[in-house]
């Protein structure tokens, strides 16, 4: 049976380019998605699946009770779009000025509402329970997911499975990783307040420029002298700014950067030698300061098995390719949190168009919208594995 549900997935490949298209043409900024939620709480008024609105925002959330007993798998997708022009020449581009669906999220909520859809209609053969999460703001720290699994949404879950449309990545191939999949990017300021005076009498200052510079240095040992060798951090200082002219000695300093990790108790330890090595450096140099750190999502942490089940699940799935582990990306998401709270993994769907590559967030972004059946079929397969368990 499990065959047969997959392959219906292509019955529904135009419903799924007229609804992405729909979407796309009507995309939403994070926070503000009112319409796009109460579209999606429509389909699943129309399919009979009982679902909430308004969780932890403007999320959504459907649970499908299988006749069969078995586990119960949550299905992650977000729905928001991005503060940008769509410059792409379709029928099908955004409708609202400078608002775009640039990195597939439209593809997402397609791909989960198909499945809900094709899971509704077995619902009799179907095993366990299946809970969609419809997730707004993706895009915009401090993000959509938090709230929603603090609301409780996962206390009963067993599992929790997600996909991201990936242009990086070639139509027809799977990845994902066993550990580590993506970053947790940070950022920091740091403002040094000394004294400033002539540039010909130092000893009656105290001068910020020397201090943010003893500074820059000071930091790079964290990651150098402070972090075991073999776990993985990067710690930069991107601008440093300071002073007017060739005479005066500066009376402040102001050095901003960004912090990347993979591991939440290493993204801790940085902030706390960050502080130590700020203030020592200060008290030192007889100025004060003012530190701010904002924690970006914390990294993506697949689970190893979960992260296995994927790659076999892909590798029996006709039209992929390639089924792969991959090292980490840089970039972030916050399907991170329902990886804190619950054993998952999220892989990417590989959506490349042919003979077109414009990177997420770009304003021609577009992807393969036949990846959306590779993605629906993957999550499918994935959560059948994973009720056989
Ligand atoms: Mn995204």
């Amino acid at each position: 049976m499990r065959e047969h549900i997959l392959n219906e997935v292509e019955d529904y490949y135009d419903e799924m380019v007229e609804m992405r298209r729909y979407l796309h043409q009507h995309p939403e900024l994070s926070f503000q998605e009112d319409k796009t939620a109460k579209f999606i709480a429509d389909q699943y008024h129309k399919l009979d699946i009982p679902y909430r609105e308004h969780v932890g925002g403007n999320g959504v959330v459907a649970t499908l009770k299988g006749a069969k007993p078995g586990k119960t798998i949550a299905l992650r997708a977000d729905f928001d779009g991005l503060p940008i022009q769509d410059e792409k020449d379709v029928p099908y581009k955004s409708t609202v000025d400078g608002v775009m669906h640039a990195c597939g999220h439209d593809g997402h909520t397609t791909t989960l509402l198909t499945i809900a859809k094709i899971m509704k209609k077995h619902q009799q053969e179907l095993q366990g329970t299946y809970v969609f999460v419809h997730q707004h703001a993706e895009e915009l720290a401090p993000g959509g997911a938090k709230s929603i699994v603090e609301t409780g949404v996962l206390d009963d879950v067993d599992v929790v499975f997600g996909t991201h449309l990936w242009t990086n990545t070639p139509y027809g191939v799977v990845q994902t990783s066993p550990k580590e999949f993506m970053a947790g990017a940070d950022r920091f300021s740091i403002t040094i307040q000394g004294k400033g005076g002539h540039g010909a009498m130092p000893h009656q200052t105290r001068d910020a420029i020397v201090i943010g510079s003893q500074l820059v240095t000071n930091l790079q040992q964290i990651v150098s002298r402070r972090i075991d060798p073999l776990a993985t951090a990067v710690l930069t200082i991107g601008s440093f700014q300071a002073g007017n002219t060739f005479n005066i000695i500066a009376d402040t300093a102001t050095l901003t950067g960004t912090v990347r990790t993979f591991d939440p108790e290493l993204q801790d330890q940085i902030i706390v030698e960050m502080e130590k090595v700020i203030k020592g450096t200060c008290v030192t140099n007889d100025a004060t300061y003012e530190f701010n750190y904002e924690k970006g999502y914390p990294p993506v942490v697949n689970h190893p098995d979960e992260a296995a089940l994927i790659l076999t699940a892909a590798e029996q799935i006709e039209g992929i390719t390639k089924a792969e582990e991959v090292v980490p990306s840089m970039t972030g998401e916050d399907f991170s949190y329902y990886l804190l709270k619950k054993p998952g993994a999220f892989f990417f769907t590989g959506a490349q168009k042919d003979g077109q590559f414009y990177p997420h967030h770009h304003p021609k972004f577009d992807f393969d919208e036949r990846a959306m059946v590779l993605a629906a079929k993957t999550l499918m397969q994935t959560a059948f594995l994973y009720q056989e368990k």
